[in-house]
């Protein structure tokens, strides 16, 4: 067990101070709506504006464009502007389990249910998680284990993976009272699935635009880019949000190094003059995967570039280097089929409702993908390993292929570069090393450069 019931008083002196801060501070920002209200508000449009454009944003430096966190919600505001969540307790056995979290200000929850695999969705606006490191790593009861973080802008979000079908029977936030902390408190009874069943048909019924699925790509289509004739890469990292990817046993998170490195990869492919650049996302946002290739599709862009991180389990043995991933309906080997599925976890991981995604996105068929996208897939894949290969370790096969829900774009071509494994000491050290970002950055750039000289010499 992560947590306990007794670490309940852990009020420091600075916690405190801090709790009083953060309520005047949200006194003030919130002013006369609710906090509900306006992280509601921020829910409805956030998801366009937090996947739009990173080519309108100034270019920032690499390096102080994103800070190492600690909270997987560590968001751009200072954290004194939301309501902490400071602790969380679970209790209770298989027959009622009960979660209980603290915070210093009462927000509005609304929890749901969601199918393959069984979850509980618990969002709210935005507030800042100071959780225990390893808090939700481990369950009890009915709660196998649980995520947490930001979700988009404005709103933050608990995805609880369930042992066995369950119902929600408590969701609510008590008020601070006698000294107490405000309180979210989550209770869960076993169901079987059936019940479990009609309790989602009920809440998709009674709910409707739920926030992290506004698909709203032709949003992002980009009016002043029209004129503009360079060709367009799509740079997207990885993860993000709730969906903190890969982690290091040191704690380095692979949403955090994904986005380091591409938003320095940005600024070098910029930087060139030659192309376009925009950025599924450009800051720790969750993006879910048929948005990213909405972004890349809508705007018609000439590459996409996935860049993500490995890990082994530490069964696993060890691997170390970086590999190279077109799409392909079957998987080149059995651990790059895997990949693949832990990759297209994404939107599991931060509790979308699978079954509303989009047709056009859910329903393209690997088959449909254009014969010409996929040579030039595997055109620009080759180039960035004999690119690599100069500037970093590879992989002993570095060129692999698997069915990459991010890759399937059929008109664009798109590689996903795993540029890594964070559970390699030798590879995590050079991950999070300046010199060596640096320096692969500059081989994709290179490689990127040779591909669209190739293809307008040849057209
Ligand atoms: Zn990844």
């Amino acid at each position: 067990m992560a947590v306990r019931e007794d670490m309940a008083v852990r009020a420091t002196g600075l916690a405190l101070l801090s709790l009083l801060l953060a309520t005047l501070l949200a006194a003030m920002v919130v002013g006369g709506a609710s906090a509900a209200e306006r992280g509601r508000a921020h829910a409805r449009k956030a998801v366009a504006p937090a996947a739009a454009p990173a080519d309108a944003v100034p270019a920032t430096p690499a390096t102080s464009a994103v800070t190492p966190e600690v909270t997987p919600a560590a968001a751009a505001p200072a954290p004194g502007e939301f309501p902490v969540a400071s602790e969380v307790r679970l209790g209770g056995d298989d027959q009622q389990t009960r979660m209980v979290i603290d915070l210093t200000d009462k927000v509005d929850v609304r929890a749901f249910t969601l199918a393959n695999p069984y979850r509980v969705v618990i969002d709210m606006p935005q507030v800042t998680f100071q959780f225990p490191p390893k808090a939700g790593e481990s369950g009890r009861g009915l709660i196998k284990a649980f995520r947490f973080g930001l979700v988009m802008q404005g709103g933050s979000r608990i995805v609880i993976d369930l042992a066995r079908p369950a119902h929600v029977d408590k969701a609510f936030v008590m008020e601070a009272a006698n000294d107490q902390p405000a309180r979210l408190v989550l209770e869960l009874s076993p169901t079987d699935r059936e019940a479990f069943m009609r309790t989602i048909a009920l809440e998709n019924r009674a709910l409707e635009n739920r926030p992290g699925e506004t698909h709203n790509a032709d949003s992002h289509a980009d009016n002043k880019a029209a004129s503009d004739p360079r060709p367009l890469i799509v740079i997207d990292p990885g993860h993000g949000g709730i969906d903190n990817g890969t982690r290091a046993p040191s704690g380095e998170m692979e949403k955090t190094i994904v986005l380091e490195f591409s938003l320095m990869l940005r600024d070098k492919i910029e930087k060139t003059g030659k192309f376009r650049v925009v950025m599924t996302r450009s800051d720790d946002t969750f993006i879910p995967l048929g948005e990213r290739v909405q972004i890349a599709r809508a705007r018609q862009a000439a590459l996409f570039i996935s860049i993500h991180a490995d890990a082994l389990r530490r069964s696993e043995g060890d691997a170390q280097g970086a590999t190279v991933y077109t799409l392909s309906e079957r998987a080149s080997d059995a651990r790059a089929a895997q990949l693949a599925e832990a990759e297209n976890q994404a939107d599991a991981i931060a509790g979308l409702d699978l079954s509303s995604e989009p047709k056009d996105v859910a329903g393209i068929l690997i088959d449909l993908a254009r014969r010409e996208t996929k040579t030039f897939s595997l055109q620009f894949a080759q180039g960035v390993v004999a690119d690599l290969k100069t500037a970093t370790r590879l992989h002993q096969h570095p060129l692999k292929s698997a069915a990459f829900v991010v890759l399937k774009a059929p008109d664009v071509p798109s590689v996903l570069v795993e540029l890594g494994y964070v559970t390699n000491k030798a590879d995590l050290k050079s991950l999070i090393s300046t010199d060596w970002r640096d320096r692969t950055a500059d081989s994709i750039v290179h490689a990127v450069q040779t591909f669209f000289a190739t293809r307008t010499s040849q057209n």
